[in-house]
């Protein structure tokens, strides 16, 4: 494809970009639940406003760009005063969750390059239901990732497990709070301890807790200490792009101190170019995240978030409720905020989903991994309430759709087959017979359900799984091969 020779009118380009969305999950509504945090169309103005006002401003240098440095350093100050810590604590604004969860463990890997430089293979201790962000840090940083256990009743991180991983090699320990597939809190005073004792560095990934639990704790749930007033907690991620409501390409991360911040910061003076100081991964980026960000939290307010925060507990409960009252399904764990796992021990969770998709809702499948039955995620947010109800009574229907239909997606003897397989028999060719046989067409375009990929993924080897995986994504994103002009149509 090449780019047009003469450039479109804007009238059709903006015709275009509407009519390349219509096949789009729905952003507004509540019907999606995943990806998505709706706080209604007036947050939704003040972000966009706010947004393209900085939209060209580069924050790559706060120097020549005060307005920036400020947002920034607010935004900061606002996120360690929610969560307790002390004049000592700074932090830097980045582009999402795993930005900040890879600048604490790059943090980690430089800090004991100094401090230890005896240690030449370090290790982060991750609970496996760690976020995967934290696996991409190790392999990206070159660190070994030690998984362990979590307890298989609560789905929180395991302090005993956490302690027998530790070696002379160790420099961090990873928790969560809440984690992202169950919504649990993990022992974080407890885990604090382990870190303390044994003289490592404690992250606690706030990226999708952080924020609303001080306020589901004003509301009276029973919230442990989680964040800075912990001590050996030493560093925190949070993000703002989740429950903080701020449009994407918002998070914060937060160190404990200074002396442990220097190494997050990337400096080069020995090039031929400008000198670069970089405290985050990107360089050249835009304002635009920021002012918005700063913009929506000085619109709400405290008061604007407790009241959110507020119907995200009302809708938790009525939808937690709800599914505890099916009795095909049994909730992970006792989630201590929005979001839900649920899986059944007497059907299959996977075509559950695509019914519920035909009806207008997106829920997400998690598949099985340690302990972790293969489970429907529920992201709850404030937009949630509204269609409990409806939901509800959908999620009832389907389940009797699926139980009605009492079908196996995926014949016995294949799901054997892929459950054999190793990562070493794995290949491209295989793969593709597998498209094949799923419905796939030959222009690489997926078929309409989910149910026959998710059951076949949840019995592979999770090394094969990666594979397969790895090849589906390298087969999406190919260019259109086409010499295409759509000014010439
Ligand atoms: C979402 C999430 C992340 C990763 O954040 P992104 O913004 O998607 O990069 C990390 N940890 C937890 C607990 C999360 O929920």
């Amino acid at each position: 494809m090449r780019m047009p020779a003469q450039g479109r009118t804007k009238e059709d380009v903006f015709a275009a970009l509407e009519e390349f969305g219509t096949d789009d999950l729905d952003v507004h509504g509540g019907g999606t639940f995943a990806y998505i945090y709706d706080a209604g169309p007036d947050v939704d103005d003040v972000a966009k406003r706010a947004y393209t006002r900085y939209l060209t401003e580069n924050a790559l240098d706060p120097t020549v760009y005060p307005s920036l440095l400020r947002f920034e350093n607010e935004l900061v100050a606002m996120a360690i005063d929610h969560l307790q810590g002390d004049e000592e604590v700074v932090g830097n604004f980045t582009s999402g969750g795993t930005e900040s969860c890879m600048l604490a463990v790059k943090t980690a890997r430089d800090y004991f390059r100094e401090k230890k430089p005896e240690i030449t293979e370090p290790e982060i201790i991750l609970p496996v239901t760690a976020h995967a962000a934290f696996q991409k840090a190790a392999q990206y940083l070159c660190l070994k990732p030690v998984l362990v256990p979590m307890d298989p009743v609560t789905y929180k991180a395991d302090p005993k497990a956490i302690e027998d991983a530790i070696t002379p090699n160790t420099i961090q320990i990873v928790a969560s709070a809440v984690s992202y597939a169950h919504g649990v809190i993990d022992p974080i005073e407890e885990i604090a301890a382990i870190a303390k004792k044994h003289d490592l560095l404690f992250h606690v990934d706030g990226c999708i807790g952080g924020f609303m639990l001080p306020y589901w704790r004003r509301l009276g749930e029973d919230v442990p200490p989680f964040s800075f007033e912990v001590d050996g907690v030493t560093s925190m991620s949070m993000d703002l792009h989740k429950y903080a409501y701020c449009p994407k390409g918002a998070s914060v991360i937060l160190q404990r101190n200074k002396d442990l911040r220097r190494h997050q910061i990337f400096t080069c003076s020995s090039w031929t170019g400008y000198t670069v100081i970089n405290p985050t991964i990107l360089s050249t980026k835009t304002g635009g995240p920021m002012a918005a960000a700063w913009a929506v939290m000085n619109f709400l307010g405290d008061e604007g978030y407790l009241s959110i925060a507020d119907k995200m507990l009302q809708a938790t409960k009525k939808i937690r409720a709800g599914i505890a009252a099916m009795p095909e399904y049994e909730i992970l764990g006792d989630p201590e905020l929005c979001l839900v796992a649920f899986t059944s021990d007497v059907m299959s969770i996977f075509p559950v989903i695509d019914e519920m998709k035909k009806r207008g809702w997106f829920i997400q499948p998690q598949l099985g991994f340690f302990g972790s039955k293969e489970n429907i995620h529920l992201s709850i947010d404030q937009a949630s309430l509204t269609q409990a109800d409806a939901m509800l009574k959908d999620l009832r229907e389907c389940t009797d759709i699926v139980k009605a239909k009492n079908e196996e997606a995926v014949p016995a003897d294949i799901k054997e087959f892929v459950k054999a397989l190793t990562p070493d028999d794995f290949t491209p060719e295989l793969f593709q017979e597998f498209m094949k046989m799923l419905g796939s067409t030959d222009s690489g375009e997926l078929p309409d359900g989910t149910t026959e990929i998710n059951e076949l993924l949840n019995v592979m080897d999770p090394g094969v799984a990666k594979k397969a995986l790895t090849e589906y994504m390298n087969e999406l994103y190919v260019p259109p091969q086409k010499s295409h002009s759509a000014a010439a149509e």
